[in-house]
């Protein structure tokens, strides 16, 4: 039996009942082969028992009372997976889907993600099974005090640097910050994410969407394409999404849908700077259901309970949440003409929904390449408040642009390197790797 067939059952084994990190695990694992049996060292140091093994998970208690005065209890985590090249980074999350398997899936791939970036960033995730809709920002605020009170112990701006996710926005990592400051009396960037005018970086809310749509413009250049006209599909109406249109808008792009957890929305025309401030208006400050888009735009059309793959397209954008395309979604995009994917958010395309891109030639940048945007430009803003400076926005997206052409030049340049040029799935797992394994070697085994 292989070495990484051994060390995806002792994953499997010692997990149970975590399937989502067993298929963030078997993607990379799969990606890896030719990598060992180049560098039969990593074996020999049991590079990959390690690497899959968390340096440290927390788990914690979090009490709070709403505004009636009642008593309710969540579970809080924070995963720090792996500091070879850097502190802990990555975001939190709150949603009810939340546990440890789902946040064991985001820390391993934020490993490999922010290696790609260029910066020095080791990999970490965290977050709650509380939910925030229909809770009073009140509610939220104690939650987050709640939370942040234990998680204090455990992180630090050289240490671990928390950031948002699904359920994490601006809002909350004000309440988190705050209380963080209270409890340490120390002002640092111990968070990203942070408004600003108290430490935050320009472009950060638009780097994950954006960066997804600069990595797509490289994939398109590699065949002489470029935005212009082509027809595009978003899922999710949150801060990736969102960002995503934006860029697409202004690329010449024509994007036609967006979605929620409830259903999505087909306008034909095309959504333009306009409606696109009306969804930023609905989902950031009234925080309501997508819905109300096809009430006030009349050839919009909603799906009640549906994901926006049926729509034909040119280019998709999945940007909600993990395992959103199947393998029938893609088989499908495909078929109505799809020929470029680029994951907006972590792991949205199941192992079938990859299988199916990739024996059909789609151009396909997978999460922890095409939404790298996000942790890079927190990097940046690390690096801002480590210098007590402010870049301006053209420096700052400048910055994105470049970090994003070469991390898919790492991703592209691993992939020929070993034999499957244009598999930026492979190219992104390999590149990814090598660079926190030799790191793991260098520092000896701890
Ligand atoms: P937001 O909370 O801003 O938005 C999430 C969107 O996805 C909402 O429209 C939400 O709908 C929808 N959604 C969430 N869960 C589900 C579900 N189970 N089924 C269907 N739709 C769902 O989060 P972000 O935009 O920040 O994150 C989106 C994705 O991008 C996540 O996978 C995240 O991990 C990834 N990502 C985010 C980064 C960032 O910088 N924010 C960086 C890199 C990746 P509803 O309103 O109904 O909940």
């Amino acid at each position: 039996m292989s070495y990484i067939q051994d060390v995806y059952e002792l994953v499997v084994k010692k997990n149970p009942a975590e399937p989502e990190f067993h298929q963030a695990v078997r993607e990379v694992l799969d990606a890896l082969e030719p990598v060992m049996e180049r560098h039969p060292e990593y074996e020999e140091n049991r590079i990959l028992e390690r690497l899959t093994e968390p340096e440290r998970v927390v788990m914690f208690r979090v009490p709070w009372l709403d505004d009636k005065g009642r008593v309710h209890i969540n579970r809080g985590f924070r995963i720090e997976f792996n500091s070879a090249i850097g502190p802990y980074k990555g975001g939190l999350r709150f949603h009810p889907t939340v546990y440890l398997g789902i946040l064991k899936f985001l820390a391993f791939e934020q490993v490999f993600k922010n290696s790609l970036t260029t910066l020095p960033m080791g990999g970490g995730k965290g977050g709650s099974d509380f939910d925030p809709k229909g809770k009073s920002s009140n509610e939220v605020m104690r939650f987050c005090q709640s939370f942040m009170t234990e998680l204090s112990r455990h992180i630090g701006p050289n240490t671990d640097v928390p950031a948002g996710d699904i359920g994490v926005g601006g809002r909350e990592i004000g309440f988190l910050f705050g209380q963080y400051k209270r409890l340490r009396n120390e002002f640092t960037g111990v968070l990203t994410g942070k408004a600003l005018n108290w430490g935050g970086s320009l472009i950060r809310p638009e780097a994950t969407g954006y960066g997804a749509v600069y990595f797509a413009q490289n994939m398109l250049a590699t065949k002489g394409e470029n935005f212009e006209g082509k027809v595009c599909t978003v899922s999710g109406s949150g801060n990736v999404a969102q960002y995503t249109i934006e860029k697409l808008i202004e690329l010449g792009a024509k994007p036609v849908s967006v979605s929620d957890s409830n259903g999505s929305i087909h306008d034909p025309d095309g959504i333009d700077t306009e409606k696109l401030a009306y969804i930023m208006e609905l989902k950031n400050v009234y925080r309501s259901r997508i819905k109300e888009y096809a009430d006030r735009y009349k050839n919009a059309t909603y799906h009640e309970g549906k994901r926006p793959w049926f729509i034909p397209c040119d280019c998709a954008f999945p940007s909600a949440t993990q395992n959103e395309i199947n393998g029938e979604d893609a088989a499908l995009l495909v078929k109505q003409g799809c020929t470029l994917v680029a994951e907006g958010a972590n792991m949205p395309t199941d192992p079938d929904g990859v299988d199916a891109f990739l024996a059909n030639n789609v151009l396909f940048g997978p999460g922890k390449a095409a939404n790298a945007g996000g942790v890079a430009v927190s990097g940046l803003e690390m690096a801002q408040n480590a210098q007590h400076t402010r870049w301006p926005r053209e420096e700052v997206d400048r910055r994105l642009q470049e970090i994003m052409s070469a991390v898919h030049a790492q991703a592209a340049d691993a992939a020929a390197d070993y034999g499957k040029p244009g598999n930026y799935v492979v190219g992104a797992n390999i590149a990814g790797f090598v660079k926190v394994a030799d790191a793991m070697l260098d520092q000896g085994v701890v």
